[in-house]
């Protein structure tokens, strides 16, 4: 037995003629499996002439008002030309851009709002939308479906929800979210959509892309090989980044997290590197001294930065990180290197957490939703090194998540330490002693390890870090006691020195070859005879005096990346140089120290 279901036909002036209405009950029937139909007619002026036919959640538009519509969205198609990029299965989150609605009458389906706030709306109707799907409602905001209850499903939108209120018709797009990308991006600051927050006008997209997108395979990647220099020395030398991996740095609040990930962009100058700063839930005045700071030091120009500020609404802290990483695979796909920082990952849970709770999701540990796990793997498992048949191409992630208290153990930080494949841990201590980087050397970690350092790097680090520890514990164990024998006078002597280079003011990162350098003169004892406060002063000069003197050493360092120890005996007779002429000059001071007294 077939059931029984009610039509609505809307006509503007003229009713219908009942040839009409056996036609369109023919189109019902063969939509609705052979069921009967009744068609209640009703006029209604504002849809301009023609008809609109509702059925279930279903809705046929015949009306001069929706052909309008369709004609303005196909004009605009035509006007952007995206069509030939467009994959047909994903759409712009920005309301009013680009629908493209076809000019052939196509059913859609309906539904109505049943409750509005906060970036969220309730919609009846639609049962049929399926996770992620974009929903546009009548005054052209988008949304996206983001909970599928059996009642209702439950949006998060894209836009000001000022136009939305109970009972506005929201109806399918039948696709999924995408944000344009492309190379017009590079040196630009857009919003969580994609659209331009620089004042510095529109930006033509080569394409779209969904912003969720499923991470490569196993097969699809190589393992991680190649080193993505941060030109800081403490994290170069001691927890190597590769590029395709993913770091976190991990810290108190004001511990210089943001700093690290800045000095990294900034050392891919001239690397061929495309850098992304993702902004979540921050300051605009923040992201704004941030921007700044890339123009200044130049790395704008190959930088994109991606903001959500704290005053956008949950939805669009929630997507900046897979907007930026949709952004970060448009170049990954075409074999190019990507650095992308997420600044915060707290800031995106939290921001998550709001918009579970007004979805009412039950709250799990700490208040998050259950999936607050998947939230943040799905979104760096996108980060990869690809192999070298789909062309190289790499995402590394540097994700930062802010500690309260230096407690780790909190349910986000140990997820996400749990995701990535390392972290660089910020401590406050440090940080206030004077130590910056403030880097804790015995938590932090990289879990990719030497096979993303160059064979010099590799080589010259040696045993600083053991070093470092045993300085750390000697100190703590040795404060008190006046009466010390030489070797362990030396072994502080050492280490504290090793401290003092460790110290490394912003926006000056060093080439691998300095570095390299820095560490074969310290490992071999050079340094211990300097004085720590002079150490800073040293370094600087002993650095200038092999750019400018002893260019070759550099140049060697740097084409062949590895560390001969025939180098290493040139270095380190150079070094002793330097030293002869730098002692001399100390001597001087000192005496005419003295004989000013
Ligand atoms: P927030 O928690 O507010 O995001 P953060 O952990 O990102 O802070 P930053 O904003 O990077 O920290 O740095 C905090 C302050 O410390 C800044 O004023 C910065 O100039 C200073 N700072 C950071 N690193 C260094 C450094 N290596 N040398 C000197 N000053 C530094
Ligand atoms: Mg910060």
């Amino acid at each position: 037995m077939s059931e029984t279901l009610k039509a609505k036909l809307r006509y503007a002036s003229t009713p219908p003629s009942s040839e009409q209405i056996e036609k369109i009950k023919k189109i019902l029937e063969k939509k609705f499996d052979d069921a009967v139909i009744e068609v209640e007619t009703i006029e209604d002026p504002s849809i301009g002439g023609g008809f609109v036919v509702s059925c279930k959640n279903f809705e046929y538009d015949w009306s001069d008002a929706g052909r309008a519509k369709q004609l303005r969205a196909e004009l605009n198609n035509l006007s952007k030309k995206t069509e030939e990029h467009d994959t047909g299965r994903i759409i712009s989150m920005l309301g009013n851009k680009v629908v493209d609605f076809k000019l052939q009458v196509e059913d859609r389906e309906v539904g109505t709002v049943t409750w509005v706030g906060d970036g969220i709306a309730n919609v009846d109707g639609i049962e049929h939308a399926f996770y992620g799907e974009i929903i546009e409602f009548e005054d052209g905001t988008r949304g996206m479906a983001q909970d599928i209850r059996s009642d209702h499903i439950g949006c998060i939108l894209f836009g000001n929800d000022a136009g939305i209120r109970q009972g506005t018709r929201a109806v399918r797009t039948y696709k999924e979210a995408g944000i344009p990308v492309g190379e017009a991006f590079v040196g630009r600051v857009v919003d969580a959509l994609g659209s331009p927050v620089d004042g510095l006008g529109e930006i033509k997209e080569t394409e779209y892309r969904p912003v969720e997108q499923p991470a490569p395979g196993i097969v699809e990647r190589q393992s991680v090989n190649e080193p993505m220099e941060t030109g800081i020395l403490s994290i170069d030398t001691m927890f190597p980044i590769g590029r395709g991996q993913r770091e976190l740095i991990i810290g108190d609040r004001q511990t210089g997290k943001t700093s690290i990930a800045l000095d990294a962009i900034i050392n891919q100058k001239g690397k061929n590197v495309i850098c992304i700063y993702v902004a979540i839930g921050q300051k605009a005045s923040t992201v704004a001294k941030i921007v700044q700071t890339l123009k200044k030091t130049g790395a704008m120009d190959y930088t994109i930065v991606v903001s959500s500020t704290a005053s956008d609404m949950a939805p669009l802290q929630y997507i900046a990180p897979y907007s930026g990483t949709a952004m970060a695979e448009f170049f990954l796909h075409d074999g190019k290197d990507v650095l992308i920082v997420y600044d915060d990952l707290s800031k995106h849970a939290v921001a998550y957490r709001a918009l579970s709770l007004l979805l009412e999701r039950s709250p799990g540990r700490e208040a998050y939703p259950g999936d607050v796990f998947y939230l943040h793997s799905r979104l760096l498992e996108r980060s990869c090194k690809l192999s070298s048949e789909l062309g190289g191409g790499s995402i590394t992630a540097l994700p930062i998540i802010e500690t309260l208290g230096g407690d780790v153990s909190a349910y986000i930080p140990t997820n996400v330490i749990s995701i990535t494949d390392g972290q660089i841990f910020l401590e406050s201590d440090l940080f206030f002693e004077g130590m910056r980087p403030a880097v804790n050397v015995g938590l932090s970690v990289s879990r990719v390890g030497s096979a993303a350092q160059t064979k010099a790097m590799k080589k010259s680090a040696g045993s600083i870090r053991v070093d470092l520890a045993q300085y750390r514990e000697m100190a703590v164990f040795t404060q008190f006691s006046s009466d010390l024998d030489e070797t362990t006078k030396n072994q502080l002597r050492h280490g504290s020195v090793l401290m003092e280079l460790l110290k490394q003011p912003l926006e000056h990162p060093l080439k691998m070859h300095e570095q390299v350098i820095i560490l074969v003169a310290a490992n071999a004892g050079r340094l211990d005879l300097v004085p720590v406060k002079r150490v800073r002063d040293y370094k600087e000069k002993l650095l200038n005096y092999f750019n400018t003197e002893q260019g070759e050493i550099c140049e060697e360092l740097e084409k062949s990346g590895e560390l001969s120890d025939q180098l290493k005996k040139r270095i380190l007779d150079s070094v002793d140089a330097f030293n002869d002429v730098e002692n001399k000059q100390l001597k001087e001071e000192i005496e005419i120290a003295h004989g000013n007294n």
